[in-house]
């Protein structure tokens, strides 16, 4: 296809946007280049020598303008952009774009804050001078458009804001390290801006402020660029993966927009809302060859405004039709991708009134020019890819920059043709979300006053802190309708306490608070098949915190004034006397306690007690010989409350030392274990982080540590654990040298490529049979079974079951057992990612033993065993002609629990497991009727009921599994202490109960 078809292009935009046809005429003759501007010769020619094919390039990028002042990207380069076999490190990046700043007006760079490794990251604003010098009296104008509270939402004072100010277009590059190619890009694209006379950019920048952020993932940039140097350097040679990306998670980098954990995302949001900007645009790279997945499939998230999905489609359309009109191949805009999770980091502007976009360009995670082979599902036609990528190509960094700059620049040229529609829709967004009330509701969501939760409710709230949410505090009681829970249930009466929490939704920023503590419901028939993320995340939930919906709007007439401080909710300590308690009430800080009061004597209680007026559950803390002065600041820093008490009660209790842990690696995927990794750091528990590989040469692990946390590898398998990455091929390190200065950190391996082995194995085991704590989840849980650290738990098979990120419910089986201290009586709601749920059995091997007949269970009702015959289904059969005989009663056996054995199946049995061995069932799956919370759920007969957190006992020590994520992407707090819980009390976590007696799960959660 040749360059330019206008006529086809009229046609297109005749039937989609009748309107702006004319528009689009307009915008085609622009996208000419400004024949009196010289180009620059030899940068020109090296973008046409490193463009692999004549359809990989527009006339958009076929050039660069040449200037006598403005630093072109070779000068930092030492090559055009997108050149092979060289990438630049992040700190590169951003000298170019200083250069820039240096050399013309129409460049600013504003530092935005820093990542957790300490690299600094930058947003670029590039437009007319005229534009950046007066950008203050802009924002202040954006500023009144984006909190229409400042201007009583009054249209008619909205009108003159409209026509006075310019939009802000953010894009944002490589989050994902190992998609390399938009830096350069963006370094060319911002060049561009800054330069080129074609009439059509500056139409762009002197009508809108660009704004760029070449580089998210910082830390992860530099190490990638150390990985693609050593790569360089080894020719022919294997070269590792990219194991550590920022310093905690890789991939999951994109999907942190909901619980805002990680510096980047913060820093991401908070230049996106200072500067009140319109668009926040991320680019990526893994789809041949643009995917702009802004229209992506159904279902569109619950929360956003229509207006937002008018204008992904308007955008999208427009954007690819503009491709296809310069004759690239393989670009489209529907497609693999659902709009339903808020956790990307292009969602920021979603659920903060912008728009938000993706581009997936295709990439070779590196600079090598390559042969690529598509997949037929890639390369394949369908309706929404009328033109597909080509089957087989050579594709080089520089195609995939052409790609990026095209689309970003045909796009820009659309949005600063309409800033003024894009931003009545911002205006219109803006508004409507603060009339959230009246309009689609709820009026807000109350948090009652509740000491035993504050410690949770703190960190919920600063969720929202960070998610620019305004939280206010009741100065007095109040009474609110509150609608009713269940279908048929009449709306109730509450009376919420002054203190009590509201989060109002006549605020700019309801939605994404609305997001947050509303619940999802995905419908098991619902025609998207394959969800692209977590299905559920009620965040009311998943933090354990009681979250009211209120729709009455009488709450918003309230007296509430502003909580400019969370923390201030807990960290107070009364009473007076020598002996402090701390309550356990499920806080996620009682552990970090024991390791800043290290002088101090603890000692944990093993049975709830009374005193001072106020109840103590079982696990809460006793502390005597703590500095005084040094107390208050530590109870309040932890967000703890405490009670002076005259005298130790009397009850069951041990002391406390600071357990000493190792948090064990492999180094397959750094990903899962990344988020718990993060957990401990931000908890202040300390740990020594090692491999799988230093466990295999570790002698006497236990003299060393009390506790090893194997958190979840992702879907690896025993045998992958053991072995490692093939040890074939060339030894890979993960160092730091000379050649690759950001390697070597978190951890370091000479070759990363065995893994825990045999040895590795045997030295595990033998640890937590000299009385060490191993706690695993998912894949480590599933190495742990199979490996033989658990006898008498098998994972359950689930296959029909569909769960996907799903927030499930659970009911505790032991609430006596150290893990579930301070959950009291309610079910804990948790995050699964596939239903993985447990079977425990008082027999090793397959349970039961042979099989000789169908055991008689009846399907309507699995727990009931007898065969046809007289009398209903609680008699027993009588044969006819004989005197009766009593059978041994049956004993009804739960789905969570084991089998138990009578005297004829333990007799000379050596498989059976003593009784001090057997499992400990300690959390399950609620029934099916009541296990879904927020998310999908489908077909749960097989997980219903079933264990989901046991206990195993290995000699004198314990293996505890979670089939749920119990840390998961900074959103599970309320499942933290069921982790911190188990390392508080490693050493006291012996077989105390029979999981299996009835009496024992009856009274479950009857504790408090
Ligand atoms: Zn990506």
């Amino acid at each position: 296809m040749r360059p330019s078809k206008p006529a086809l292009i009229v046609v297109f935009f005749g039937l989609l946007f009748a309107a702006q046809s004319l528009v689009s005429q307009e915008l085609n003759s622009t996208f000419a280049r400004d024949p009196g501007q010289p180009i620059d010769k030899q940068y020109t020619d090296q973008i046409h020598k490193y463009t692999t094919a004549p359809s990989f390039i527009s006339p958009l990028v076929d050039y660069l303008p040449a200037s006598k002042t403005v630093p072109t990207p070779a000068k930092v380069l030492g090559d055009s952009s997108g050149a092979p076999d060289m990438l630049p490190y992040a700190e590169d990046v951003h000298r170019y774009f200083r250069l820039l700043e240096a050399a013309t007006p129409r460049v600013k760079v504003f530092p935005i804050g820093h990542t957790e490794e300490g690299r600094e990251m930058i947003a670029a604003a590039i437009a007319d001078s005229a534009l950046l010098s007066r950008a203050k009296e802009n924002d202040a104008r954006l500023a009144q458009l984006a909190d229409p509270r400042t201007i009583g939402l009054d249209d008619a004072k909205a009108r003159p804001l409209l026509d006075q100010s310019w939009p802000v277009y953010y894009i944002t590059g490589t989050i994902h390290s190992p998609e390399t190619g938009a830096p350069t890009a963006l370094m060319e694209l911002a060049y561009r801006l800054a330069v080129d006379d074609a009439p059509y950019i500056k139409y762009i920048r002197s009508h809108m402020i660009v704004l760029i952020t070449p580089v998210v993932e910082v830390d992860g940039r530099d190490r990638m660029v150390d990985l693609y140097k050593w790569h360089k350097a080894h020719p022919g040679q294997d070269w590792p993966r990219l194991l550590y990306w920022g310093h905690y998670v890789a991939h999951d980098n994109n999907r942190d927009a909901m619980g805002m954990t990680l510096d980047l995302t913060r820093n991401v949001l908070d230049a996106y809302v200072s500067w009140h900007a319109q668009v926040l645009h991320d680019l990526h790279e893994s789809v041949p060859f643009l995917y702009d997945n802004t229209v992506g499939d159904g279902p569109y998230n619950a929360w956003v405004d229509p207006i937002l999905a008018d204008e992904w489609a308007e955008l999208g359309s427009n954007n690819v039709a503009q491709m296809r009109s310069f004759g690239m191949p393989g670009v489209f805009t529907h497609g693999d991708f659902d709009t339903w999770s808020p956790g990307y980091l292009m969602f920021l502007a979603a659920m903060h009134n912008g728009i938000s976009r993706l581009y997936e360009t295709f990439g070779n995670g590196g600079a090598d020019t390559e042969k690529r082979i598509l997949r037929p599902e890639d390369y394949s036609r369908t309706w929404y890819r009328q033109n597909p990528p080509l089957p087989v190509v050579t594709w080089s960094q520089r195609d995939n920059n052409n790609y990026e700059q095209t689309a970003l620049l045909s796009t820009l040229s659309y949005f600063s043709r309409n800033t003024h529609h894009f931003l009545e829709n911002f205006y219109l967004k803006s508004k409507r979300a603060v009339e959230k009330p009246t309009l689609e509701g709820p009026s807000a969501y109350v948090i009652p006053a509740d000491a035993a939760s504050a410690n949770r409710q703190i960190e919920l709230l600063k969720v929202l802190k960070r998610q620019h949410v305004e939280v206010e505090q009741l100065t007095n009681e109040i009474t609110a309708t509150v609608p009713e829970q269940k279908r048929g249930e009449k709306p109730k009466q509450e009376t919420f306490a002054a203190g009590s929490v509201v989060i109002r939704m006549d605020q700019p920023y309801s939605r994404i608070a609305d997001a947050l503590l509303d619940r999802q419901f995905w419908a098991a028939g619902d025609p998207q098949k394959h969800p692209y993320d977590d299905t559920g995340w009620s965040f009311a939930h998943l933090f354990n915190v009681k979250v009211v919906r209120v729709i009455d709007p009488s709450v918003l007439q309230a007296k509430m004034t502003p909580l400019d401080d969370p923390s201030s909710l807990a960290g107070k300590i009364s009473g007076s006397g020598t002996v402090l308690a701390v309550a356990n009430t499920g806080q996620i800080s009682l552990l970090s306690l024991i390791y800043k009061l290290k002088n101090a004597t603890i000692r944990i209680t093993e049975r709830p007690f009374d005193a001072d007026g106020k109840h103590f559950a079982a696990g809460s803390l006793l502390i005597t010989r703590a500095p005084e002065d040094y107390i208050a600041q530590t109870v309040h820093d932890l967000g703890l409350d405490a009670s002076r008490l005259a005298a130790e009660p009397s009850v069951v209790m041990h002391q406390v030392n600071a357990p000493r842990i190792a948090f064990m690696h492999t180094w397959l995927s750094t990903q899962a274990e990344g988020w718990w990794r993060y957990a401990f750091d931000s908890a202040g528990v300390p740990f020594d982080y090692i491999s799988t590989q230093a466990v295999a040469n570790q002698t006497d692990l236990r003299a060393k540590y009390d506790v090893i946390v194997f958190a979840p590898v992702g879907r690896a398998s025993a045998l992958e654990i053991l072995n490692g990455i093939p040890v074939w091929n060339n030894a890979m390190p993960w160092q730091k040298t000379d050649l690759t200065p950001n390697l070597g950190t978190p951890d370091r391996s000479d070759d990363i490529r065995p893994g825990l082995g045999y040895d590795g194995l045997a030295r595990l085991k033998t640890f937590v049979e000299q009385g060490g704590l191993l706690i695993t989840c998912e894949d480590t849980a599933q190495f742990a079974i199979e490996t033989g650290l658990a006898p008498g738990v098998s994972v359950a098979p689930h296959d029909d079951v569909r769960v996907v990120g799903s927030v499930l419910n659970t009911v505790l089986v032991s609430p006596n057992h150290p893990v579930a201290f301070g959950y009291g009586a309610a079910g804990i709601p948790v995050m699964s990612a596939s239903g993985m749920v447990f079977n425990v059995s008082n027999m090793l091997g397959r349970a039961g033993g042979r099989v000789l007949m169908d055991p008689l269970t009846d399907p309507l009702d699995p727990y009931t065993k007898r065969a046809t015959g007289r009398g209903s289904v609680d008699d027993g059969d009588e044969p006819q002609g004989r005197k009766i005989a009593e059978p041994e009663p049956l004993i009804r056996q739960q789905p969570w629990e084991a089998r138990p054995l009578d005297e004829e199946q333990t007799r000379n049995n050596p498989q059976v497991i003593p009784v001090e061995s057997r499992p400990d069932v300690i959390l399950r799956f609620a029934d099916a009727k009541s296990l879904l919370l927020d998310g999908l759920l489908d077909k749960p007969g097989s997980i219903a009921e079933h264990a989901v957190v046991v206990d195993a006992h290995l000699g004198q020590g314990n293996v505890l599994l979670f089939g749920n994520n119990p840390i998961y992407r900074g959103e599970t707090i309320g499942t933290y202490p069921l982790v911190f819980n188990a390392i508080l009390s490693y050493g006291h976590l012996a077989h105390e109960s029979h999981p299996s007696s009835p009496a024992n799960s009856a009274s479950a959660g009857s504790q408090e």
